[in-house]
């Protein structure tokens, strides 16, 4: 009897965390995109991604918010190599993609969980790594991402609790890039300079909800890009985030 109960205990062992572990759907998919998960949950899910695939992505600080969190970076790399110069050296375009400036707005942070899981762990779009260095900040607005309530964008078709716009101190983030009142845009403006991303996209609100990339003026000459901004739809193979009527709202 001791050795069935023995040998039934280690079968379990092996199937469930097998079963587990195979489980990749971010949070926003498990509940249809009903929701979206808090920082603390959202950091689980990338740390998950990290323990799976540390070769090819590894989470950086880069400041902290007015209120004391961390403010995150997640690096997406073929081969391991997470510095800036190095990669630059190499030839690969670095995009650096800015989540939840307003952070009632949350189909960005959504989609890169989802995207960065198809890049290393599905690895249906492994491809995209071949040329370029996936970054991106997965909250940069943590302090209003964690002001969570139902009635922050009542005129939002988004998740049934969401963020709020402005940071702790209700300054608006995404109007701080030249005066740098808020220690967010300061840590910022040091980590854009310390990556010098070939391509920004700034992931505060779009219409149609789909990624969306603007070539950075500076580095347009380099990265090849056209003489206007060039926008990359995402919405065929992410489509729970970027169906239209998503969410809305203005700049
Ligand atoms: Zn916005």
């Amino acid at each position: 009897m001791r050795i069935r109960v023995f040998t039934l205990a280690m079968a379990l062992g092996s199937i469930f965390p097998t079963l587990y572990s195979q489980d990749w759907r971010t949070p926003a998919e498990v509940s249809d995109y009903r929701t979206t998960p808090d920082y603390a949950e959202t950091l689980r899910y990338l740390d998950r991604i990290v323990a799976a695939a540390p070769g090819q992505v590894k989470i950086e600080d880069f400041g902290r918010t007015g209120e004391g969190r961390d403010l995150k970076i997640v690096i997406a790399s073929k081969d391991g190599v997470f510095d800036p110069g190095a990669i630059h050296a190499s030839g690969r375009v670095i995009l650096l993609v800015q989540n939840a400036i307003h952070a009632g707005e949350m189909d960005g942070k959504d989609s890169c969980l989802a995207l960065l899981r198809d890049m290393v762990i599905a690895k249906s779009k492994a491809a995209l790594l071949e040329h370029a260095v996936f970054v991106f900040i997965p909250a940069y607005n943590i302090d209003g991402h964690e002001r969570r309530s139902p009635y922050n964008r009542i005129n939002q078709n988004g998740p049934d609790i969401m963020g709020w716009r402005g940071n702790g101190t209700n300054l608006n983030l995404n109007r701080d890039y030249m005066k740098a009142d808020t220690l967010e845009a300061r840590a910022f403006l040091k980590l854009f300079h310390r990556w010098l991303p070939d391509l920004l996209r700034r992931r505060s609100c779009y219409r149609w909800c789909g990624l969306s990339i603007r070539c950075d003026l500076y580095h347009r000459r380099r990265s090849g890009c056209g003489a206007g901004d060039g926008e990359v739809d995402s919405r065929d193979g992410y489509s729970g985030v970027g169906a239209p009527g998503r969410c809305g709202g203005g700049m």
